[in-house]
């Protein structure tokens, strides 16, 4: 297939971002993938920091990590991705590669917990002042859920309110499928356009 499947477009586009010794967040660890792909982009002298609101995303994705020897490169915290820079070493604030948020609720989880706009905003405000110059900041947005719709809208309104001096940002969606999930990516400039 030409036509990339959204997460594995994700995935392409974070991967040239992230190198060898850098650091990235996961803020949704849910099943693990992300926070997995992530700790494989960033290698062992590199750092992740995933975030999830439920305890059992957290164990799957530990689980995931332990299993791949690489769980030592990860900083699970049972969090919010709102309070993100509460729990971020100061050190990491302008350095952060990428930022991956994928919304909605955990696949074989619980689907009345999801991700919300009121904190989904306010993470994604402060990812982009956490993000380091030439760092991608991803979000898949899904609307087959209830709520998913609004939250997708919120989040495209304010994609679509950011300085194209500081950002550039794509939305890419698959025209013909309906409620397909779609992806938000923002790449902050190195420099002022
Ligand atoms: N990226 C994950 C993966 O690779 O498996 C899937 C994420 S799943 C679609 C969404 C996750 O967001 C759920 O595990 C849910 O608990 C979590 N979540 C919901 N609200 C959250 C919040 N405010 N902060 C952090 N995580 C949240």
């Amino acid at each position: 297939m030409i036509v990339p499947a959204v997460l594995s477009f994700s995935h392409a586009l974070v991967r040239q971002a992230v190198g060898e010794g850098g650091i990235a967040v996961d803020a949704t660890a849910g099943n693990g993938h992300d926070t997995l792909f992530l700790a494989e982009c960033v290698g062992s002298a590199g750092k992740v920091y995933a975030f999830d609101i439920q305890q059992e995303a957290l164990c799957r994705t530990k689980q995931r990590l332990s299993e791949r020897g690489i769980a030592d490169r990860v900083s699970l915290f049972h969090a919010g991705h709102h309070e993100m820079d509460r729990y971020l070493p100061d050190e990491t604030r302008g350095k952060l590669q990428a930022v991956m948020f994928n919304l909605g609720y955990l696949p074989h989880g619980d689907p009345a917990i999801i991700t919300r706009p009121e904190t989904t905003l306010p993470a994604l405000e402060t990812s982009t002042v956490w993000l380091a110059p030439g760092g991608v900041l991803s979000v898949v947005l899904y609307t087959g859920h209830p709520g998913g719709q609004e939250e997708a809208e919120h989040v495209l309104q304010w994609a679509q309110s950011l300085s194209p001096k500081a950002f550039q940002v794509m939305h890419y969606q698959l025209l013909n499928r309906k409620q397909a999930p779609s992806l938000v990516l923002v790449e902050k400039r190195k420099t002022a356009a």
